[in-house]
């Protein structure tokens, strides 16, 4: 999901905050050679790997990816090799022009790339014409795109590491894609994985995508695979080093219930409406942050179940 807010909640949250609160990422080693950014308000992580032969970036957001950037040349001479990107919103895909010194090769799904071609240029280059200052970034360079565009697992190999890219399918967006590294026990999870957050509908050039069964049907498909994966990089919130498969687990189950409790509402007799006000979140994701992300499910929850009944 983007860092949209409305203009309200904006103001709002910088009343609050005294100011808008400068983006932070910070490095998390999560296994030898592999560290999360993680984003310090709730907004996209990226992941930089560190090989012998050059560096991976997984995620990239206009607005943070410098400090990616900064993190890569404080930590060694070699040049950024490939970049990576699990889908085409704006807070994971937008900031490819950080790293166009090193000329890195960018991988995305063909469906991210028709994602940015149909909508996420047009709402990059609003964004660059505009002289609202929260967009300042955006004056940095174009978007691009991704330099190859796959539709079946890809593998790649660097610095005695192998990069294995599997586009997921319409869960999160329309073109998720994971990446495993079987020596680190890593899998990157971009949106597919938040931890400790509410979800975000998937979105590009604020066009919303999410579908839960098939959300639910990857992360079913991620754990059949039963990998030796001691972490899961969640692509936004906290990791949880060396939780494993329970991560995925707690992901599913929470549209498993959330889902659940928006269709004993709807067997009550209550409208969209009434389930936005009167939703009460289940105890075991009462510690969640970051609620109003819950919005945009409680209409998609409601209109899947109406619709096709599960
Ligand atoms: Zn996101």
């Amino acid at each position: 999901m983007k860092f949209k807010l409305p203009l309200l909640l904006l103001a709002i949250a910088c009343l609050t905050m005294g100011a808008a609160a400068p983006v932070r990422l910070t490095p998390v080693k999560i296994a030898e050679g592999v560290y999360m950014m993680q984003h310090s308000g709730g907004s996209g992580n990226a992941t930089v790997v560190f090989t012998n032969d050059g560096v991976v970036v997984f995620d990239f957001a206009i607005d943070s990816a410098d400090q990616t950037l900064a993190f890569i040349r404080k930590s060694t001479d070699k040049k950024v090799k490939y970049l990576i990107t699990s889908h085409s919103a704006g807070d994971h895909a937008t900031g490819s022009m950080h790293f166009r010194d090193d000329k890195p090769i960018w991988i995305g799904t063909k469906n991210q790339i028709h994602d940015f071609q149909m909508q996420e240029l047009k709402d990059f280059n609003e964004r660059k014409n505009s002289t609202d200052p929260r967009f300042a970034a955006y004056k940095l360079g174009d978007l691009g795109q991704p330099d190859i565009g796959i539709e079946a697992p890809t593998t790649i190999y660097l610095g005695g590491l192998t990069f294995q890219i599997t586009p997921e399918g319409r869960g999160h967006s329309t073109g998720d894609l994971t990446v495993y590294i079987p020596q680190k026990r890593v899998m990157l999870m971009g949106d597919l994985l938040d931890t400790e957050i509410h979800l975000g509908q998937g979105e590009s050039g604020e066009i919303f995508y999410s579908n839960v069964k098939g959300w639910i049907q990857i992360l079913d498909n991620i754990m059949t695979r039963h990998l030796p994966v001691d972490t899961y990089i969640p692509g936004h919130g906290p990791a949880h080093i060396g939780r494993g498969v329970k991560d995925l687990e707690e992901q599913k189950r929470y549209f498993v219930v959330m889902r659940d409790e928006v269709a004993k509402m709807i067997a009550a007799g209550k409208s969209l409406e009434q389930i936005e006000k009167e939703f009460k979140i289940p105890q075991e994701f009462a510690h969640y942050t970051r609620p109003e992300r819950l919005r945009n499910f409680y209409k998609l929850f409601y209109n899947q179940l109406m619709e096709t009944g599960y």
